[in-house]
């Protein structure tokens, strides 16, 4: 029995990394619902990366992209996210925010300059390793037909269960799980419970803080979520983030205001950056300008809302 137990260990850490590889792949789908069109290089590099390391940087440098030629959606995109910071990228709808994340997650790569992690080019790094390093906090987190608990371990296959509950608490999504009909073990996605879009929010981040990755990019849920809610999800974010290099795509500006730095997208390009202070104090910014539309929206939406999502 004992001799057994070693050939069984490693089918089991074998099965693990096939599922966690299942795990990854599906978690692109989730990301793009499209096919990956990159071409892995062979002999890549293993990014090995911890929480918190002074390495974990991340650059864009003169990114050209398009979907389609002829058609840019970044077009000579240049920022840099120091380790451990927290940058936000706002632009309008199809201004190329979330292209941003499919391409540092690399489900594409650039037509045109580099990004870089950690000082690699990462076409050079393995998409194992570099996807390892990354979490995502996608626009829309998509549920698998399974029990809550599932849909939590998912960001790590191999955590324990106290991990996963530990996650939730974190998420704040513990307390509401309780009161499901079954707790951890009541059936969600399709044919399951409905959650708000709130609840599958904190599930995404509950994922992402089990996942425990030093590079954290969040995308803003696009519009299921009131601003309430929204900022109550930012909360429980921004324990996750602390200390980590982290990329918020937002597309509420108030969502962005304690960021290190902001990024205005327009045309592809940033077309303005700095704190929150400083583009506001500028009264001809772009930045300044969506701020005032924003606020005024704002302002009745709260007038209009004064529950949370119940989460
Ligand atoms: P944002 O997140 O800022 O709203 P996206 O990065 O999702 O914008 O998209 C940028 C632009 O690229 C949009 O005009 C969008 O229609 C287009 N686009 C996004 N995905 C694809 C795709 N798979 N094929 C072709 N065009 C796409
Ligand atoms: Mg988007």
């Amino acid at each position: 029995l004992f001799q057994l137990s070693v050939p069984l260990n490693f089918l089991g850490s074998v099965y693990r990394d096939i599922r966690q590889a299942l795990v990854d792949m599906q978690t692109l789908f989730d990301l793009h619902k499209v096919s990956s069109s990159i071409k892995v290089k062979p002999g890549g590099f293993p990014l090995v990366l911890l929480p918190g390391d002074q390495k974990s940087h991340v650059i864009f440098d003169n990114v050209v992209f398009d979907y389609m030629p002829g058609q840019n959606i970044l077009n000579g995109l240049t920022f840099t996210v120091a380790a451990g910071k927290k940058i936000a990228i706002v632009g309008g709808s199809g201004s190329g925010k979330s292209t941003i994340v499919r391409l540092l997650y690399r489900f594409y790569d650039p037509k045109d300059g580099r990004i870089i992690v950690a000082g690699h080019d990462i076409q050079d790094l393995t998409i194992d390793s570099l996807r390892k390093a990354i979490g995502v906090v996608p626009q829309d987190t998509v549920l698998f037909h399974n029990d809550v608990f599932y849909n939590i371990n998912y960001g790590r296959i191999e955590a324990t269960p106290d991990e996963v509950y530990e996650a939730a608490k974190m998420a704040e999504i513990h307390d509401a799980v309780m009161r499901m009909p079954k707790g951890y073990q009541t059936q969600v996605g399709e044919r399951g419970l409905k959650l708000s879009g709130g609840e599958k929010q904190r599930i995404a981040i509950a994922r992402a803080i089990l996942k425990n990755p030093p590079i954290l990019m969040y995308d803003e849920a696009t519009s299921s979520l009131d601003s309430i809610t929204e900022m109550n999800i930012l909360n429980s974010l921004r324990r996750v983030t602390k200390d980590r290099t982290s990329i918020f795509i937002a597309h509420r500006l108030s969502t962005v205001v304690d960021a290190d730095e902001i990024l205005v997208l327009e045309d592809g390009r940033v077309r303005e950056k700095g704190s929150h202070y400083s583009l506001i104090t500028d009264s001809n910014s772009l930045y300044a300008h969506l701020w005032h539309k924003q606020h005024e929206a704002h302002k009745r939406e709260l007038h209009r809302t004064h529950v949370d999502d119940g989460t």
